[in-house]
């Protein structure tokens, strides 16, 4: 897997580009993931040397927890990213890419606080806790 990738939200507010590889996704079902998205959060991932934003005049940013922040279009509503303080990579709503063909998802993690109304499909790396491990590909 390999960039360059480029996303955006739904009205083209926020456009964004990734030179370098995409990390497998990981789906988030903690609770502040799945009311922000309505459902839950299937994200991939970006080394923040290899992320650019091309248009940002629709990007917000709103902070759940101290530790973190989640970016959005105030335009369009569109969930795009996370930040999570001290990390080296910047989570990328799945959705929101172009082209995401070849990516695989790796894990679903805090599935303890997943919702009730849907299933995970029998197999699939489970974190009850949140901690999992997706390594980005070599290139
Ligand atoms: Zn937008
Ligand atoms: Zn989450």
């Amino acid at each position: 897997m390999s960039g360059p990738r480029t996303g955006g939200c739904l009205c083209g507010a926020v456009r964004y580009r990734v030179d370098g590889p995409l990390r497998p996704i990981v789906m988030c079902h903690c609770t502040q993931c799945r009311r922000m998205t309505g459902h839950f959060l299937a994200a991939t991932a970006a080394r923040r040397g290899h992320f650019t934003l091309a248009a940002s005049e629709g990007l917000r940013w709103y902070s759940a927890s101290p530790h973190a922040r989640r970016g959005f279009c105030e335009r369009c509503g569109s969930t795009l990213f996370w930040e999570g303080e001290g990390r080296d990579y910047i989570s990328i709503a799945a959705g929101s890419l172009d082209d995401s063909s070849g990516l695989a998802i790796a894990a679903h993690i805090f599935t303890a606080d997943k919702g009730g109304y849907y299933d995970i499909e029998p197999g699939a790396v489970q974190s009850p806790d949140g901690t999992f491990r997706a390594e980005f590909p070599a290139r």
